[in-house]
């Protein structure tokens, strides 16, 4: 046997069985490539599910990060930390937010969203009936309040009711989701640009009414940016390009760039009616290490403009892809956002991720038949070419 199918083998008989993990034991990264245990070469187009937007092997959050190892790791919240203070500061200034709560995963920054908005109600008017209207083919995460307001039967599917008065409304579909306003609805949640549901944004006519409506009604809008946000849509958060702000709205993924940190953000005005202590916490949630990730990952994104850099090169990325379609007749579709992009196919899409790995390719899917391309967002033309190179000889 390999030293990579020793690994694996021994991974099948101790890990729980809940993925089926693609036969690569990735052992180190440097920029925008990964290795295996076998010293084999790929270029990734996966950045963990959209995480290492800054690209491996990161000499400055390294350091960032050992420096911060060295003095403190964790302290609980029951006092302060000078890491989770700046991350905070900074954050908000970026986010336009005026409140944030670190957590630890993506799933907990929705599960403190849903906390939060449900609290704001019932400051205004205490009752237990709350509704929340969430979108058809949303992900939001496998915790069980987050798994209630994803739109996804069949993760949900064995695991009962979940934390209920949850309605869907059809993402981009103004009528379906005012259909289902009442005098209960408390909360609007959707992700900006779907991402798990197959990279579909939100068409701005759609936002733009759903944040007027709520408005109106005094309903919170909570926009997910785990996914879409910090950098990967070309903008900070996807919504400022609509030129709208959310409620509440949560990050995770890139804001630690893999150390595992996330965060539920929300208004002065949400806040003044909403969580106080003893309605949450977390042992972990914004420690000193976490907090000095995400110090470290904001630094980065405004000293080498990460965003400007994803703006600039999109129309490169778009137009291979465009150019790669009109090759190919088996996809039906690209489409996207920034460094957020979809390749739909008219077949599954596992053989071609299986055979771009092969030829030193990592990407993933979103959905059965649709390739996903959420690159570290430091990539540059010649890894786009490369890429392209490498579907062009698959498809
Ligand atoms: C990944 C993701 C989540 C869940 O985050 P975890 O860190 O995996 O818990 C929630 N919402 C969106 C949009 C995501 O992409």
């Amino acid at each position: 046997m390999s030293i990579t199918e020793e690994y694996i083998a021994c991974g099948e008989k101790n890990l729980l069985h809940t993925y089926n993990r693609s036969p690569i034991v990735f052992e180190r990264g440097d920029g925008v490539y990964l290795y295996d245990a076998d010293n084999k070469k790929y270029l990734d187009f996966a950045a963990g599910i959209a995480v290492f937007a800054l690209g491996y092997n990161n000499k400055e959050y390294n350091d960032a990060l050992k420096g911060q190892i060295d003095k403190l790791i964790h302290t609980s919240n029951l006092y302060y930390n000078i890491p989770a203070i700046d991350a905070a500061k900074e954050l908000n200034s970026i986010t336009g937010m005026d409140r944030v709560f670190f957590t630890n995963s993506g799933t907990e920054a929705i599960e403190g969203a849903i906390k939060s908005a449900l609290k704001y109600a019932y400051t205004e008017e205490p009752a237990d009936d709350y509704e929340i209207i969430a979108m058809e083919h949303s992900f939001h995460g496998r915790s069980m309040g987050a798994l209630s307001v994803t739109g996804n039967a069949h993760y949900r599917e064995a695991f009962g009711t979940g934390i209920g008065h949850i309605k869907f409304a059809k993402f981009n579909d103004f009528e379906s989701v005012k259909a289902l306003v009442s005098e209960k609805t408390c909360g609007i949640i959707m992700e900006t640009v779907q991402g798990e549901g197959g990279i579909y944004p939100a068409d701005e006519d759609f936002l733009k009414k759903v944040r007027k409506l709520c408005d109106e009604k005094d309903i919170l809008l909570i926009l997910d940016e785990i996914q879409c946000g910090m950098g990967r849509s070309g903008y900070m958060f996807a919504y400022e390009k609509y030129g709208i702000r959310p409620d509440i709205m949560t990050s995770a993924k890139a804001l630690g760039c893999g150390v595992p940190v996330g965060a539920f953000s929300m208004t002065e005005r949400v806040a003044e009616k909403s969580l106080v202590p003893g309605d949450h916490g977390s042992t972990y949630g914004g420690n000193p290490l976490a907090g000095a990730a995400v110090v470290e990952v904001l630094r980065q994104f405004k000293e080498k403009d990460i965003v400007g850099h994803v703006k600039e090169l999109t129309p490169y990325l778009e137009e291979k892809l465009k150019e790669l379609a009109s090759k190919h007749e088996c996809i039906k579709e690209t489409r996207g956002v920034g460094f957020m992009r979809a390749v739909e196919l008219d077949r599954p899409a596992g053989d071609i991720i299986k055979g771009a790995q092969e030829k030193g390719l990592i990407v993933i899917s979103a959905g059965a038949n649709i390739l996903r391309l959420v690159p570290p967002l430091v990539i540059e033309k010649e890894h786009i070419d490369e890429m392209i190179d490498i579907l062009d000889s698959l498809l």
